[in-house]
């Protein structure tokens, strides 16, 4: 019987390819059908040279696909046929060759169960080895100084693989062929302990020591994957009450991590669904609703939240930690039962600076905080902080970072290469390349000289790793932002054109981008601040977009925002300003006339001196809770808005559907009369009046600015929708009006997502289109371009 004549093929893999153990994956498969040829990396890419009958070669690819390593994302897979070479007997994985990088960088992955298993057997090599990896686990980003991903362009390239490890390596059928941080007890990295005082202990098991000082109440300082946590035990209130003093975090909501689910009964909500999402690869924390014994056995971990915030072990560190609680058992059963243990997991920084990653800054910075080191020797290249996300279905972004980051965004069309700086706060670089956009991770709030620096490190980063040349840098309109003067810097530097973006009109793109959407489209964001094109402070705002075109139909009323930025830490001056402009004297006297500063804001206020205003949906929180007497001084920016969010989703919807709320001739939201209303409302009922009207409100104004410009379809954006009522009720009512609701997916609402809409007003800004006929609009307004 005649045999096929052979064929040959090259394929072309795309997304996260590298990193994930691919390269085995596409050897072994090969080799188990009898192909011959050869696998690589390339770029970012992954190069497969097939050769063997066409049946064969074709159940190659279906299986390629269909079976491929978990954690792998096949983006596209090209194939082009090539000349047969005779006399090829086998497959081989060879060196990577550098290329266009049009992949994505590999992002760090929680251990396996494999490995976890390997951890804790005793009759294993890697027996309590804190490093154990495999070809599809463990650290990637945070320690890549280039791709295409190779031990040589890692920080493990200071550990040089003993014989074991070597012969692992070399062995296509172990787990760990070609694993780039294969190592193991007598090659890889090593933990080290050191005192408050910051000595090296050699002769100590670290691991023990640290859980001696966590079991006594202290304050330990661990360097993990994307850089060092603060660790301390969450049922012990006067370490969580210490932690709080000595990071200076009077107020903010601590995560917690537990060894599994059944660790979380009674603490936290956890269905499927949520299980699902904590057991990612990412490994995120999932904010989730509290159970009910959460605040008694947790005192002070996560004060005046309805949600509490969950995560499992990911670094074999933290498995280690938990296992040493236990005194060390001999099996693994302890890894499926309810462990009393509970760990309150934070940024090791101070307030409000990056996390730390290096070893000699920790031992600085952290002196008088943490009683205790655990440290090791492998650099973190790359800080990522942990991934945050709400537990929601759909789940919603807080923060992307560790797992997440730098996570490709598939954009629908083609475009330059543009460098996009994004804004102020919660800060995130994009940058895009083709049809991809690639964004940071988390950096953070840029009003610390660290998190500029930070901000500086990641863009040379991701241009260096990306391979790319920026044709185009974008940035927020704020000239007072680090991030545009950074962007500003660039431009000059590489020659290449600035363009500014207004930021809720880059909120409202940010969406567009992950929908793919062009406009017309609405646009409606709810935020806290930004820099409007007519000088204005804006923060709730609703937009008609077209193209990079827009125009703004109307802003919420403003707030006067006596003393500017301090207003935003002393909500009660919200108060105080909002009654009186609308001439409630008595009630702001009642409710605000013990501040000692209360006379001196009245004259402010009388004189119109240092009193900008505001059209911020976030102040409107904040001065419904000063009114509502909830918060009256804030220590983080959320702060007001979620203790609001808490008291609402205690209280049952209202019936009342009055209107304490109008839409004025010029298009502006007025919600004054709910502020009066509030001043004769306890704090629950008055905490979910707010969100009920506020959404009536916004209901009615999309359907005013629906009428007036013939769009039906809608893009949200802005941190206000992290607030889950508002943003459910009102995706929920504009569903119900036949409005077409896009909201952010893959990115969070917040201004981390702000570089992203850069990019995306810089694409339809090269594309140019012409506004939709359908589109009745005037366009006398000026737009940002
Ligand atoms: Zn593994
Ligand atoms: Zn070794």
């Amino acid at each position: 019987m005649a045999t096929a004549a052979p064929a040959r093929e090259i394929l072309t893999l795309s997304g996260v390819v590298q990193g994930v153990g691919f390269r085995p994956f596409a050897y072994r498969l090969a080799t188990s059908l009898g192909l011959v040829g050869k696998v690589w990396n390339q770029g970012g890419d992954l190069l497969i040279d097939i050769q063997g009958s066409p049946s064969q070669l074709q159940a190659y690819k279906t299986q390629l696909l269909a079976n491929k390593p978990t954690q792998a994302q096949v983006r596209a897979l090209a194939a082009d046929t090539a000349t047969v070479i005779p006399h090829r007997h086998d497959f081989a994985i060879v060196d990577s060759t550098p290329g266009a990088v049009q992949g994505a960088i590999p992002v760090d992955l929680r251990l396996c169960a494999q490995c976890l298993n390997e951890l804790f057997d005793p009759h294993h090599r890697r027996y309590r080895y804190p490093f154990i990896t495999c070809a599809e686990c463990g650290p990637r980003y945070s320690l890549i100084r280039r791709l295409p991903f190779d031990r040589a362009r890692t920080s493990m390239d200071a550990f040089p693989q003993c014989p074991a490890c070597l012969h692992e390596y070399n062995d296509p059928e172990q787990r760990r062929h070609h694993a780039q941080t294969n190592s193991c007890a007598a090659c890889g990295p090593a933990l080290q302990w050191y005192d408050k005082h910051g000595d090296l202990h050699q002769n100590i098991d670290p691991i023990a020591a640290a859980w001696q000082g966590l079991s006594q109440g202290q304050i330990i300082a661990v360097k993990g994957v994307g850089g060092v946590h603060l660790l301390c035990d969450a049922g012990n209130a006067r370490a969580v009450a210490d932690l709080r003093q000595r990071k200076q975090r009077p107020h903010k909501p601590f995560a917690i991590m537990t060894l599994n689910r059944a660790s979380l009964a009674g603490m936290a909500e956890i269905d499927d669904h949520t299980e699902q999402l904590l057991q990612g690869a990412d490994a995120p924390i999932a904010l989730t609703r509290k159970g009910p014994d959460c605040d008694r056995r947790l005192s002070g971990v996560a004060p005046q939240c309805a949600d509490i915030g969950v995560m499992y072990p990911y670094a074999p560190i933290h498995y280690l930690l938990f296992h040493q609680a236990l005194r060390c058992p001999a099996d693994t059963t302890w890894l499926e039962q309810a462990q009393p243990l509970t760990l309150v997991v934070t940024s090791a920084n101070l307030s409000g600076e990056p996390l730390i990653t290096d070893n000699a800054q920790c031992l600085r910075d952290l002196q008088g905080v943490a009683d205790g080191f655990l440290l090791h020797n492998r650099d973190i290249l790359a800080r990522s902080d942990d991934s945050v996300l709400q537990n929601s279905q759909p789940a919603i972004y807080v923060r992307r970072g560790r797992g997440l980051a730098p996570n490709v965004i598939e954009l629908a069309q083609e475009g330059p290469s543009v460098l996009a700086f994004g804004g102020f706060l919660k800060n995130t670089l994009c940058v895009s390349q083709g049809n991809r956009a690639f964004v940071s991770p988390y950096i953070g709030d840029l009003d610390r000289a660290a998190a500029c620096r930070d901000l500086d490190l990641t863009v040379e980063r991701l241009l260096e790793t990306l391979a790319i040349q920026p044709d185009l840098i974008a940035c927020d309109l704020h000239p007072d932002f680090y991030s545009t003067q950074a962007a500003r810097r660039y431009s000059e530097r590489l020659d290449v054109p600035l363009l500014q973006v207004q930021h809720h009109h880059a909120h409202c793109l940010a969406t567009m981008a992950e929908a793919g959407l062009r406009g017309p489209v609405l646009g409606l964001a709810l935020d806290g601040f930004g820099l409007g094109d007519d000088g204005g402070i804006w923060g709730g705002e609703l937009l008609w977009m077209n193209g990079a075109d827009y125009r703004r139909l109307g802003g919420l009323r403003p707030l006067p925002l006596p003393g500017g930025d301090s207003a935003v830490r002393e909500p009660w001056r919200l108060g105080v300003a909002a009654l009186l402009s609308q001439g409630r004297e008595e009630d702001a006297e009642r409710l605000f006339g013990a501040h000692p500063g209360y006379a001196m804001l009245r004259q402010m206020l009388a004189k119109n001196v240092n009193c900008p205003r505001t059209s911020s949906a976030g102040r409107y929180f904040d001065a419904a809770a000063a009114i509502l007497g909830v918060r009256h001084h804030t220590d983080h920016e959320a702060h007001a808005a979620m203790a609001l969010e808490t008291l609402c989703r205690q209280t049952p919807p209202t019936s009342d559907a009055s209107f304490l709320f109008e839409i004025t001739s010029e298009g502006a939201l007025d919600l004054y009369p709910l502020l009066d209303a509030l001043t004769t409302c306890e704090p629950h009922a008055g905490a979910r009046l707010f969100h009920d009207v506020l959404v009536r409100g916004l209901l009615a104004w999309v359907d005013w600015a629906r009428a007036k410009t013939g769009v039906g379809r809608i893009a949200l954006g802005g941190g206000c929708f992290l607030n889950r009522v508002l943003r459910e009720s009102l995706t929920c009512g504009l569903r119900a009006r036949g409005m077409q609701v896009h909201a952010p997916r893959q990115m969070p609402p917040n201004d981390s997502g702000i570089s992203l809409g850069q990019v995306w007003y810089a694409y339809l800004r090269a594309q140019h289109q012409p506004p939709a006929p359908n589109a009745v609009i005037e366009t006398d307004q000026p737009t940002c371009v």
